[in-house]
């Protein structure tokens, strides 16, 4: 039977989610990949117990992750019961409705009628009884927010769940659904975008957003989905993210456009005596504007690199500025 390690809360650091009372780990755990029906439930399992015992209480999912849609939510529902009922008090778990999950009209975006459904599935997947957060995973251009904010705001009445978060809206977006939450007093309190040192778009308007209306940030893809690591600085293993032709989001040819980048970069993060994966967490949470990183991993060792980030999060004026210099080339 899986014990936790009684030392699990010593060396995590939590930060608060704007100016709600929920704290969130620096580093949390996304189960985008490597947790379907298709991978190894050992290793799944494995991850998460040793996500857990490294302290990391957050564990984000959405109904379409897989493969297939839904089977990641399922392991994790395994998970769950085989080692950490005990546990859910300790746990902050989050799902997410907005993508291509059934078909129909009603099988994706932002209506009433999908997030409603979509959140009832979702929990009924996991065994769950309430969700910590659950987020509105895309802006949809058709449905007006008040009815997605409506459904989000109901759901937390109705307690499936606690907490309300939104995912990739714009600045604007973000302002024009903000004011809606507050009318109806949700406690909408996290934004999710994609932030790493190659996608920076949130600098550029949505930071400044979410610090005006005191809302906490979730940072996914923070490796560039294994481009900010040691994984393809000598070739494209078959093993990895872009070497299977199963995840359509990275391919060799997209490792390709940031490779010479990634070398450089590795060669400060060896300077600072860390792996480039853990000078990229850290490089995320460099300036105190992010709440959480939310890591993917393939493997138990990929989590401890991580969160080792957290043993140097200091950077020298130089090093921002050399970082800066190779992200400009
Ligand atoms: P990352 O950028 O952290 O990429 C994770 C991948 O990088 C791993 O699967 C692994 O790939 C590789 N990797 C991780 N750590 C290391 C390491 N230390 N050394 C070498 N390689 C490493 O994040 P993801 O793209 O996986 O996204 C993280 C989470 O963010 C998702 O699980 C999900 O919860 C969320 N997300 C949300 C989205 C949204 O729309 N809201 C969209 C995308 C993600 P490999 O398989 O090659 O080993």
């Amino acid at each position: 039977m899986y014990q936790p390690a009684q030392n699990r809360y010593d060396k995590m650091i939590y930060n608060r989610v704007g100016n709600s009372g929920l704290k969130l780990p620096a580093i949390s755990l996304g189960l985008w990949h490597n947790f379907g029906e298709v991978d190894l439930f050992d290793n799944s399992r494995k991850m998460v117990q040793r996500a857990f015992d490294l302290g990391i209480t957050h564990f984000d999912l959405a109904n379409n992750y897989g493969p297939p849609p839904g089977s990641a939510e399922e392991t994790f529902g395994k998970i769950l019961k085989k080692d950490f009922l005990p546990y859910r008090d300790e746990l902050i778990i989050s799902s997410k409705a907005g993508y291509d999950m059934w078909p129909g009209p009603y099988g994706e975006w932002g209506s009433k009628k999908y997030l409603t459904a979509s959140l009832d599935q979702s929990l009924k997947r996991m065994g769950l009884d309430y969700v910590d957060i659950f987020y509105s995973h895309r802006p949809d251009p058709e449905t007006p927010f008040e009815e997605t904010a409506q459904a989000l705001d109901l759901m937390v009445r109705q307690g499936k769940a606690l907490y309300i978060g939104i995912s990739s809206y714009s600045a604007e977006q973000t302002t024009e659904i903000t004011a809606i939450f507050k009318d109806l007093k949700t406690p909408f309190i996290i934004h999710q975008p994609a932030y790493n040192m190659y996608n920076r778009w949130i600098e550029d308007g949505l930071q400044d957003v979410l610090t005006a209306n005191k809302l906490g940030t979730i940072a996914f893809s923070p490796l560039a989905q294994g481009m900010l690591t040691d994984r393809y600085l000598h070739g494209i293993p078959e093993d990895s993210r872009a070497g299977r032709s199963s995840s359509p989001f990275l391919n060799a040819e997209g490792v390709q456009e940031t490779i010479e980048k990634s070398r450089a970069l590795n060669e400060i993060a060896q300077r600072r005596g860390q792996t480039l994966a853990e000078m990229a967490v850290a490089w995320i949470l460099r300036d105190g504007k992010v709440t959480s990183v939310l890591i993917g991993a393939s493997r138990v060792s990929q989590i401890d690199d991580n969160v080792k980030a957290l043993e140097n999060l200091d950077f020298t004026n130089e090093e921002l500025d050399e970082i800066e210099a190779v992200l400009a080339i």
